[in-house]
Formats: structure tokens, sequence, C-alpha cells
């Protein structure tokens, strides 16, 4: 049995009235909510810790340093890395950017860049940008109707293709769908293909061993890990890492500064100018502690339940579409009720404290694949119950009442 209603207990803002109603918050995938513990250790750095890292020689700032670099280790340790591997930034959409950036010089004309119909507009923008500054060429992979993959015409295309650069999610933010990597990875291993996978939603429901998934870059976001928002960072291959452009420069990641020429450190610190969000990576070294308690497995299958008794339910009402796939999913329901705008129906579900997502969810293009405008998104983290579901679908009976 997973002891939900313990879990429940660390998360305060659980506990919330929305218009009146207890709150029934199914919206994990846009931001987990956090554990006391996290809220906590934010708030011990401002009023006793507080001081900004690696320049001072006084206690506070070597102690902020410490902290600050145990945070880095921890998060290696989560995904079995080196921590030189890791760099912060302020979140996955920063992470990708400084990759796409970062490769500027290793792209021309010749080059081609591979990226999916499901992306996270984060995820394709950033190429988007690439290939124009570059020449190189753009290319998506050939997904089927229902946006999944079939696998031997994806290997086929990549056989052909030979990309400088595939980047791809490991779960879709709008569908849930998790992507089947390991024989996409493989297929391109023979062409020197620089690899990065989009992890903010895969990152903390399945929690990859980067060292076994053997991808480049991985990047993650705290705040989808029970972390503070404006945190976040990537793993990258050492030399990979190491052969990137810095994104950006100025204090901290120069190694020598005259007034007419600089030089910079190796990664990571070529890669964090700047002051960085001292309090969010301690935050987050809290939601790692936290996680690292956490039975995974049983948080998953407890999470699949959830999601199973969902799917069953909304099944049961007729008009309902659903657009994830049912098989391989981290918990997240992508859905329509006949032709009703997404919009209103996470309104009128508001009003019955059920908070969910509704329009393109920052995936444009997989909303035009599927022949739709926008859907609503129910998500689901393991702080959820049945009786969450349950709210959710009577409510969903009510607006239903409403439109019809
Ligand atoms: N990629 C995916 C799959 C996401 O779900 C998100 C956020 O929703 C991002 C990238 C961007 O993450 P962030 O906004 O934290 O930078």
């Amino acid at each position: 049995m997973f002891a939900v209603e313990k879990i429940r207990a660390d998360f305060p803002l659980l506990t919330q009235k929305i218009n009146d109603q207890p709150l029934v918050y199914l919206d994990s995938a846009a931001t987990a909510q956090k554990p006391q513990s996290v809220i906590a250790a934010t708030e011990l750095f401002y009023t006793q810790q507080n001081a900004n890292v690696h320049r001072g020689r006084h206690s506070l700032s070597e102690q902020a340093t410490t902290a600050y670099e145990k945070a880095r280790d921890k998060v290696a340790q989560y995904f079995n890395v080196q921590s030189r591997e890791i760099v912060w930034t302020k979140g996955a959409t920063e992470a990708l950017n400084l990759i796409a950036c970062g490769l500027t010089e290793q792209l021309d004309k010749n080059s081609s860049i591979v990226i999916t119909p499901l992306e996270h507009h984060a995820n394709i923008v950033p190429w988007q940008q690439l290939a124009l500054k570059t020449g190189a060429k753009l290319h998506i992979l050939p997904l089927e109707a229902d946006a999944t993959f079939n696998m031997s015409a994806c290997i086929e295309f990549l056989k052909q293709i030979k990309p400088t650069v595939l980047a791809l999610t490991h779960a879709s933010n709008a569908l849930g769908n998790i992507t089947n990597l390991s024989p996409l990875l493989s297929t391109v291993k023979g062409f020197n293909t620089i690899t990065v996978v989009d992890g903010a939603q895969g990152a903390m429901h399945l929690q990859p061993d980067l060292n076994i998934l053997n991808c480049d870059f991985y990047v993650f976001s705290a705040h989808k890990m029970l972390g503070p928002t404006g945190v976040g960072g990537l793993y990258g291959k050492y030399e990979r890492l190491n052969a990137l452009l810095p994104y950006q420069t100025g204090g901290e990641m120069i190694e020598t500064v005259s007034l007419f020429n600089s030089t910079f450190r190796d990664a990571p610190a070529k890669f964090e100018a700047g002051t960085p969000n001292i309090a969010g990576v301690i935050g987050f070294s809290a939601a790692l502690d936290y996680l690292s308690e956490l039975d995974k497995n049983a948080a998953y299958d407890y999470e699949q339940g959830l999601f199973n008794y969902a799917v069953n339910k909304l099944n049961e009402i007729d008009g309902i579409t659903i657009y994830s796939n049912l098989e391989h999913n981290i918990g997240t329901i992508c859905f329509n009720y006949k032709d009703e705008h997404p919009f209103d129906i996470a309104t009128l579900l508001d009003g019955f404290g059920v908070a969910v997502r509704s329009g393109h969810h920052c995936t444009q293009p997989l909303m035009v694949h599927l022949g739709i405008n926008g859907s609503v998104r129910a998500s689901f983290c393991f702080y959820n119950t049945h009786q969450d579901i349950d709210i959710f679908i009577n409510a969903l009976h009510e607006c239903i009442a409403l439109l019809d």
C-alpha cells in the first residue's frame, strides 16, 4: 500500500480551498507542488545562510558554496553521472537554449537536426534558431497520426538522415506519452550524432540512469521535481559538454580577463556566468532528498494506478476523446469533450476546485499533428488520490450538463 495520506501531509498547499472547494490539483505537469522540507530549506537559506557562492573567504560564503556544490553532487547521483557533468540553469528551457547556442560552431549547412512533432516549444524553437544561424537543415521524425512512434519507420528515417543532432523528449508534456528512447539513440550511435533528451517531464517520474541511457545531453527542470521555480539544469557527457561555446559570459565563468581578451574555465563553471539562483538550488537539494527517501517504484505504480483509474472513468463518458497513449504514459491525460472549448471546461472545473490545464500546452505543432486546436490536460503525481479523481469526474459531469 502506498501511504498517500502520509505523503500529502508533507505538501501544505494541498490542504487549500479553491472557490470554497477542497483543491484537487491535477496540473503537476505544469509544476509540481512542494513538500514542506523544500519550503523550509529555502526559508532557512534566506534567514540564516544567505551569502554568495564561490567568491568569498568568509564562513557564510564557504557554507553556501558547499551546500550549492553538494546539490550538484545530489543531482549527479540522482542520474548516476559525474558532478562535473551537471550545469545549473534557470530551467529546462534555458538548458536547451544553452545546448543549441553552444553548438553554433559545430554545425554548418551540411548538418541536420532531427526533432519530433511531440516536442514542447522549448525543444523546437532553439533548434529552429540554430538551423537559421548555421544553415543546418531541420527534419521532423515521422510519427503516426496519434503521435506514437512506428519504431521501424523512425529507425529507417534516422538511418537515412544520419543526423548531426537528434533532440527528443523523454515524455510528452501534453500527452504524457513515454518515448522509447533506447532504439532511437542506439540507431544514431554510429553516426556521431549529438543526442539531446528533454527530461522536463521524465526526470522525476522515470528517474533515468543516464549512464545506461547513454544520451549526450539530458535537461531537467527543478520545479517539476518538487523543487523551486527558476532552477533546472542539464547533464552533458563531459567532452560534449566542454566542447560547447559558453552561452553567457561574465563573472564566475572566466579564468582570466584583460581589457581586450578573456579565457574561460572548463565546464561546468564555463556555463554558469553570474550569481546563480542559490536559494533555488538549495531548495532543489531538499527536493532531491525527499525523492531519495521515497519508494520510487511504489510511487510510480501508484501513479499508474491513478492514471488507469481516471482513464476508465473518462472512457465511461460519451463524447470524451482521449489523445494520450494509454500504455506508456507518465500519468497525464490529454482529452476533449465533443467540440467544447478546452478553456470552458477548465474554467468550469476550477469552480469545483479542480485545477487542470487547457490550451495547446506549448505544443502547437503537436496539436496540428493531432488535428485539434487544444485540449484539456489532467496530470497526476503521487500526492493525488483516487478521491481526487472521483471529484474531478463528478465535476466534469456537472460541466457537461451545463455545456450540453
Ligand atoms: N520541455 C517540456 C517537455 C516541458 O514540459 C517543459 C515545461 O512545461 C519545458 C520543456 C520547459 O521547462 P521550463 O519552463 O521549466 O523551462
